[in-house]
């Protein structure tokens, strides 16, 4: 079976990735798993151009085929911010629940109908043979008034699903993996992955 290098040091990320890419024939590796303890910093201005810096570093790295992401929040009422910053909202080392408290407070005031929001996904491919490839997924909602539910990560806590009455965070993980920036992206990701075995 080909090797899968998962370029994240995100736990949530990888739980997802390893779910959503469970079948695909490929041997899923983390970065502790190869002993890489590199970090290539995001300095680009997009999703795209960070995913894949990060893709294509680790590909170096490692010479195994390797996915990176990167992925944010946009919030309307702030212009489409943190947006690529999002990791990053409350200060280097800030927990969650200190950024989506941070979100929350910017958003003081603001009516319901005015705080939609979209998170987006931007996966890389890169392997040692072919071009880098692209995925991109996106999913809309609105960040509610206050944090409610204990899954996923990040913004979850804060990010209300009106189809589903409920915060992502709310969502049984497997309802999460189906609808998510992530999860679409990723559906994308898996084709690419499938071609590049042949
Ligand atoms: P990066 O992709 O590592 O730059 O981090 C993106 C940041 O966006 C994460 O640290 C989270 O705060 C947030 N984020 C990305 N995807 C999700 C998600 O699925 N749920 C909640 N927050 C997310």
């Amino acid at each position: 079976m080909p090797e899968l290098l998962l370029a994240t040091s995100n736990s949530g990320k990888a739980a997802e990735y390893r779910w959503l890419l469970r079948d695909i024939g490929y041997h899923i590796v983390t970065l502790a798993e190869q002993g890489i303890k590199e970090s290539v910093e995001e300095r680009g201005n997009s999703y795209e151009q960070n995913a894949q810096t990060k893709a294509i570093a680790y590909a170096q790295l490692s010479g195994l085929t390797t996915l990176a992401d990167d992925s944010g929040l946009e919030v309307d009422a702030l212009h489409g911010e943190p947006g690529i910053y999002s990791a990053r909202f409350a200060g280097e080392n800030a927990s969650d629940s200190d950024k989506t408290q941070a979100l929350l407070t910017k958003l003081a005031g603001i009516p319901w109908n005015k705080r939609t929001a979209r998170f987006k996904c931007v996966i890389a491919i890169a392997t040692a043979k072919a071009p880098v490839k692209l995925c991109h997924g996106e999913c809309q909602g609105i960040i509610s008034l206050e944090v409610s539910g204990q899954g996923g990560f990040g913004y979850d806590p804060v990010f209300y699903l009106p189809q589903f009455g409920k915060t992502m965070a709310e969502l049984p993980s497997e309802v999460k993996n189906k609808i998510s920036h992530r999860a679409r992206a990723a559906k994308k990701a898996r084709q690419v992955l499938q071609q590049l075995k042949t």
